[in-house]
């Protein structure tokens, strides 16, 4: 730890600056960088996120060193702004705000007004000739601190204000008068003292230091904790705690305050976007309760001010040269900033930014590819609603965040996330007033978000800006009545449980269900991809099944398949008569009795294999293509017994008895199929399978070849854990093929290759390599097998694991380098020497599991040195993004 805990900044200095995020947090730091560059911030201070870990480490107390020199810091600040903190006359007030390394908006605690008493209040009250802003500021004080720091409920002093406004027959806030006010600071210290069995703090260095407490406290509330874990944020130290002369912006009407954006968050059109109200302090804006006025009118309203304010938008992004979220208080006619920070935007914003500001010079083409988060894209791969569709537009808010989504409605994120654990598969729209931090885990499972109120840097907006979800904000015709379950939207009752529409790219409400269409990859975001496959060094393939996901992902730049799991084209077909004659045909195989009749079967699937091998072939001509041999055990297949329908129409099909049907699904019943007869087990016992799959593959290659394309098909056998399985199974394959070629009497290139993904697979696949010509690894199974987690068993307790943080994540979802990662490298490293030294070749190596798609886990797959990775075709975009940057962090790591 260092020995400094406490940074001053103000009046065009500062001890800190901008790089020091991690000790200063995000918000210190920019302040500090802020004053550093001239740019009028209110003086203060910040206690470093090491005092935080240093206040967890004691128990909750804050070090003895840090005390005085919060002290000395307090001292500048007054000299500073020139005024005294506790003085009754003219006080110097502070706000006391969190500020981690990384943002968290709305997570942590804020106590403004801090310095306020019954003597200060006066006194201020005198010095500005405005008692009602005195006593407003006092009684918002006595709420927050009360409810942050001493932890009595905010709704107690709802109630106060509330019932005031009812004797007093009034509606607003703001028109409660002066008097009212000091009734109400006297009824708040009423609620204060019962709750807490105390005054409220009449000591200003009392107030200060519990509320340094509150925020450090904070770090670790649920929402806190809730919030990092959405976000995967991990391993840092605590937050800082920033101690800053108050200004006000409720003032009056020379003051206001605002929060903007240097370009527009949603779109990252580069023109100045937010919000801002008169009279006012900055919980208003984002709290939603008051809908803000859009920045632009501010010029008309305060001239001089929207001026300095363009010109800071300016410096600022010239000097970070990255967009920026600003938030800034007017006080009688004197503009500050009080924040500015990298801002949150959707990945078609973060796109668009990062190539514009490439373009215009601010950063070079790798800063730009550096800039954009893969995961974001996954907003610009989301469906938008078909232009074409006939729709009825019944309201229209503000458009916070783009996409379509239609969806169940539902009113509140409790009802949300007690029924997507339900049903998981539903699309819900959350319909709320307004959302707060309480909601985040609604949010998170919701489609789309719909409020009442609220603007542009609403929580509801920020928030679903942040995860790339459709969001229409301040939608007024928007009617909630939470007692009876229903929405009324401009005279129309939609009930929870019936569909709504939302259009986040144009704030449209629409009733019942719209169809989307699929994106497509132009502009900008065309020419980002390009500059990032300059980078790469990973190929990225994609896992598909069908022509039609084949040619999508070629669109999104896939150079190959890298998985064709062939036992889904049993459950596809062209119409409804070939897909019965499909899964009758392997159904056909499954309950032969004779080998004849297995025969007869296996000749109808191949004829079906073979149609889909060609489409998926021609779709990717001139790349190569992995097959995999038939992998699930064969009961799969079959109807079950909680099905009687089911089984009737099998047997009725194939022209057997029921009786038939259920013995043979009796004979195959396995107590743990994933560990059972399946993978490379099926054809080692019935070798004509894998015969029959060889052949289709083999036919389709020299059916194509004929058409003139080039496809390199490269044969996977699934489930191996010896090297002696893959060497029965690929002298068979070879056998086969030879046949197949010698027939036609035409010759193809092929490979024949195996997946890892059994432990004892990595350890032997040295021996393995010798007869596999490539490796892919199946990274479901690999993390399934090596944890010893079914990946279709862990509702009982993934909750609980990830939320012991035995878990950092879900290791389905994300690589767990530490375990399974080790078996990776190390059959990776086995497998090549072997190969090298046998064959004197490379071996070829991918990875195939759900991983592939995954951003951390590309990085990883690059670092180890594979030569591509294989992922759904809507990631495919994704995957060239991380590809691209880990292959240039990677390079600057070898710079430093
Ligand atoms: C895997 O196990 O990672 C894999 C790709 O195969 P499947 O998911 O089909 O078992
Ligand atoms: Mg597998």
């Amino acid at each position: 730890m260092s020995t400094k805990h406490v940074y001053f900044f103000g009046g065009g200095t500062a001890d800190g600056d901008g790089k020091m995020k991690e000790l200063l947090g995000g918000k210190g730091a920019n302040l500090a960088e802020m004053s550093k560059i001239g740019i009028p911030v209110p003086p203060g201070f910040t206690i470093t996120t090491e005092v935080c870990a240093a206040y967890y480490d004691q128990g909750k107390k804050i070090p003895n060193a840090a005390v005085p020199e919060i002290e000395a810091a307090l001292k500048k600040v007054e000299a500073a702004f020139g005024k005294t903190f506790g003085e009754p006359a003219d006080p110097l007030l502070v706000s006391v705000r969190s500020g981690a390394a990384l943002s968290m908006p709305g997570m942590m605690n804020t106590i403004l007004n801090l310095g306020l008493t019954d003597a200060s209040a006066e006194g201020l009250a005198k010095k500005t000739g405005n008692p009602r802003f005195a006593y407003d500021s006092y009684r918002r004080l006595i709420d927050m601190f009360g409810s942050t720091a001493m932890g009595v409920e905010h709704e107690l002093f709802e109630h106060e204000i509330h019932t005031l406004k009812h004797e007093k027959k009034v509606k607003l806030d703001t028109d409660l008068t002066t008097d009212d006010l000091k009734e109400l600071v006297k009824r708040y210290k009423a609620v204060y003292k019962k709750a807490v069995g105390d005054d409220f703090p009449q000591d200003p260095r009392t107030q200060l230091m519990l509320s340094i407490n509150a925020v450090f406290n904070s770090w670790n509330g649920n929402k806190a904790i809730q919030y990092r874990r959405i976000e995967r944020i991990t391993g840092l130290k605590g937050t800082a705690v920033n101690v800053q002369a108050m200004v006000f912006g409720n003032m009056g009407d020379s003051s206001g305050t605002g929060v903007a954006f240097t370009r527009d968050p949603n779109t990252g059109e580069n023109v100045f976007y937010g919000d801002y109200l008169i009279n006012a302090q900055g919980e208003d804006v984002v709290a939603g309760i008051r809908t803000p006025e859009p920045i632009a009118k501010l010029d008309s309203e305060m001239p001089k001010v929207y001026a300095q304010l363009m010109g800071i938008r300016q410096a600022l992004e010239k000097h970070y040269t990255e967009m920026q979220d600003i938030e800034f208080t007017v006080q009688d006619g004197t503009l500050y900033m009080l924040q500015t920070r990298s801002g949150k935007r959707t990945g078609t914003a973060a796109v668009r930014i990062a190539v514009e500001m490439a373009k215009d010079g601010m950063i070079d083409e790798t800063t730009a590819v550096m800039r954009v988060n893969p995961d974001s894209l996954n907003h610009l791969l989301q469906p938008q609603l078909d232009p074409k569709a006939k729709v009825e537009v019944v309201a229209q808010g503000i458009a916070a965040s783009p996409g379509g989504a239609s969806g169940i409605v539902l009113l509140s994120a409790e009802a949300v996330v007690a029924h997507a654990e339900k049903h998981p598969k539903d699309a819900i729209i959350l319909v709320r007033k307004e959302t707060s931090p309480e909601d985040v885990a609604g949010m998170d499972k919701a489609k789309g978000i719909l409020t009442s109120t609220g603007g542009k840097a609403s929580h509801a907006a920020v928030v679903a800006r942040g995860w790339g979800k459709p969001c229409v904000v301040g939608c007024d015709a928007v009617r909630i009545d939470e007692a009876a379950q229903t929405v009324s939207i401009a005279g129309h009752v939609v009930k929870a449980g019936d569909f709504l529409t939302i259009n986040g790219t144009t704030g449209d409400v629409m009733i019942g269900k719209v169809p989307t269409i699929d994106p497509t990859m132009t502009g900008d975001f065309g020419t980002l991809m390009t500059w990032a496959d300059k980078s790469r060094k990973l190929k990225i393939r994609t896992n598909a099944d069908t022509p039609a996901d084949a040619a999508k992902a070629r669109e999104f730049g896939a150079e190959g398949i890298g998985l064709c799991r062939t036992e889904h084209m049993f459950f596809t077909g062209a119409d409804k008569a070939e897909k019965e004659a499909r899964i009758a045909s392997i159904r056909e195989v499954i309950l032969a009795e004779t080998a004849d009749a297995r025969a007869a079967g296996l000749a109808k699937v191949l004829v079906f294999q073979k149609k889909d091998f060609i489409g998926l072939f021609a779709a990717m001509d001139g790349y190569p293509v992995t097959i995999r041999l038939l992998d699930p055990p064969l009961h799969e297949f079959l109807p079950k017994d909680d099905n009687p329908k089911g089984q009737e129409d099998a047997a009725r099909d194939l022209g057997v008895s029921v009786e038939r049907v259920r013995a043979r699904n009796d004979e195959l019943h396995e107590f743990n199929p994933m560990m059972g007869f399946r993978g490379c087990r099926l054809p080692i016992v019935y070798p004509e399978i894998g015969d029959m799959q060889v052949r289709a593959i083999i036919e389709a290659v020299i059916e194509v070849k004929r058409q003139g394309k080039s496809v390199l098909p490269e044969i996977m056998i699934p489930l191996i854990g010896t090297a002696d399985e893959l060497t029965i199974l690929k002298k068979r394959a070879i056998v086969v093929a030879e046949d197949t070629m010698a027939k036609a009497g035409v010759k193809v290139e092929y490979q024949v290759g195996t997946m890892i993904e059994l432990p004892r697979a990595a350890l032997m696949a040295g021996p393995i390599a010798e007869e596999a010509e490539f490796f892919s690894f199946g990274t479901n199974d690999l993390t399934q097998m090596t944890f010893g987690v079914s990946r279709d068993d862990m509702n009982g307790f993934r909750a609980a694991y990830l939320k012991e943080k035995i878990w950092a994540v879900d290791p389905f979802e994300s690589i767990d380098v530490a375990g399974v990662g080790q078996l990776i490298d190390l059959a990776i490293q086995k497998g090549r020497a072997s190969r090298q030294a046998k064959h004197g070749q490379h071996l070829k190596v991918g990875i195939c599991g759900e991983h592939g798609g995954d951003p951390e886990s590309v990085f990883f797959f690059h670092k180890v040195g594979m030569d591509y990775v294989s992922c759904s075709p809507f990631r495919v975009p994704i995957a060239r993004l991380a590809a691209a940057q880990a292959a240039l962090g990677q390079k600057a790591e070898g710079n430093k």
